[in-house]
């Protein structure tokens, strides 16, 4: 194949400088975009193809292009975080390049090459450099995305056309009041994945799928759900959209990948510092019957949630149909604060990466 050219048009509507900073004091999570986006474009007859560098703005489709009936589409998230010394740097921007290509695969549509997935990433965060917070803790958060373009209602085939996007948004804290321990829902009455489901895709339809149970545990008076399996509901699988970790001693227990759980960037990265912090990774299987009753023998002291969005959560209260506990005294326990400075330490430069985990842009 040949490697892809992207045309560049810049804005000629930029924000200024001012209207920037503004934006930039308080940002907030996916409220306010960056001056440009970019856009591939698939067929069957061209592959991918019209490549470039836009300013950011609305789409035209046709109303019955059927990623609006038949939910054809996923994303990605990662973040460009600006180091203390001021370059700015992705965080295994390869990993979610694998990770949209296994997602691609499951739901029938075109891989794009790692190569493209990064460049675009690298491009968006070059031209837009300056909408990089320099607030600790903020970041640029970058959403690619792909859908189906195909117009017609036929259902019983993929689309033969997609359209491939990077859009970017100014970070503040995903989770706003800083690191409050948060309140967990068990959801009985509903699951968020099956066997041979999409659990393991990061396809919108999973979010449009969690939305009735997250506002029940809102109802609940709690802050997220809390996804067990759909057999037995039973078994623990993830939170909202974060993966798990419960923490024995040094012992760092998270849900193994069944296939039904969205395997995190996050969550594999602290499964490989674990070992370098005095901590024992295990992947394996949690009740929530042993979650209950670890929490009252003192056995399990913490439990925290992991994403690009939030980082490490700490998880302080959980609330089921029939029972509810406390985890430790509510509060974020000494190895959920100690993993949290590590990864943070090093997506800002401030710890080292040993691991290649870095990736600078600019
Ligand atoms: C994206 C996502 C995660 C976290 O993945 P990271 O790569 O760590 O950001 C976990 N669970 C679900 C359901 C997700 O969509």
């Amino acid at each position: 194949m040949t490697q892809l050219s992207f045309d560049v048009q810049l804005s000629d509507h930029a924000r200024t400088d001012a209207e920037r900073e503004q934006v930039l004091s308080s940002p907030g999570f996916g409220q306010h975009f960056t001056d440009h986006m970019i856009s591939i474009d698939y067929t069957e007859e061209l592959g991918w193809h019209n490549a470039r560098l836009m300013p950011y703005g609305p789409l035209t489709l046709d109303p019955a292009t059927s990623v609006f009936h038949y939910g054809q589409e996923l994303f990605e998230g990662l973040k460009a975080y600006r180091q203390v010394n001021g370059s700015i740097v992705t965080f295994r921007p390869y990993a979610n390049a694998a990770r949209f290509n296994l997602s691609c695969q499951r739901m029938a549509m075109p891989e794009l090459p790692e190569e493209t997935f990064v460049e675009a990433l690298e491009l968006l965060v070059q031209t837009d450099r300056d909408w990089v917070p320099t607030t600790e803790g903020h970041s640029l958060y970058l959403r690619p995305f792909i859908i189906a373009t195909q117009v017609g209602l036929g259902v019983n085939y993929p689309s033969r056309s997609y359209k491939f996007m990077v859009i970017a948004s100014p970070a503040a804290s995903y989770f706003t009041g800083g690191l409050k321990p948060v309140s967990v829902w068990l959801s009985t009455e509903y699951t968020r994945a099956a066997p041979g489901g999409t659990g393991a895709a990061k396809c919108g339809g999973n979010y449009a799928g969690a939305f009735v149970a997250t506002r029940q545990a809102v109802e609940q008076g709690c802050d997220q759900v809390v996804w067990l399996d759909s057999h037995e509901h039973r078994y623990v699988e993830e939170m909202g959209g974060m993966n798990l970790f419960f923490v024995y001693g040094d012992k760092l227990l998270t849900p193994a990948l069944t296939g039904t759980l969205l395997p995190g960037i996050t969550r594999d990265s602290i499964l490989t510092l674990a070992a370098e912090l005095g901590l024992e990774p295990v992947e394996g299987r949690l009740s929530i019957e042993e979650w209950q009753a670890g929490c009252e023998s003192g056995e399990l002291g913490e439990v925290f949630a992991c994403g690009t969005a939030a980082v490490v959560t700490p998880v302080g209260f959980v609330k089921g149909a029939d029972r509810a506990w406390t985890i430790g005294d509510g509060t974020p326990g000494p190895v959920t604060m100690r993993v949290r400075e590590e990864l943070v330490g090093i997506q800002y430069g401030g710890r080292p990466d040993h691991h290649g985990w870095i990736h600078k842009i600019g």
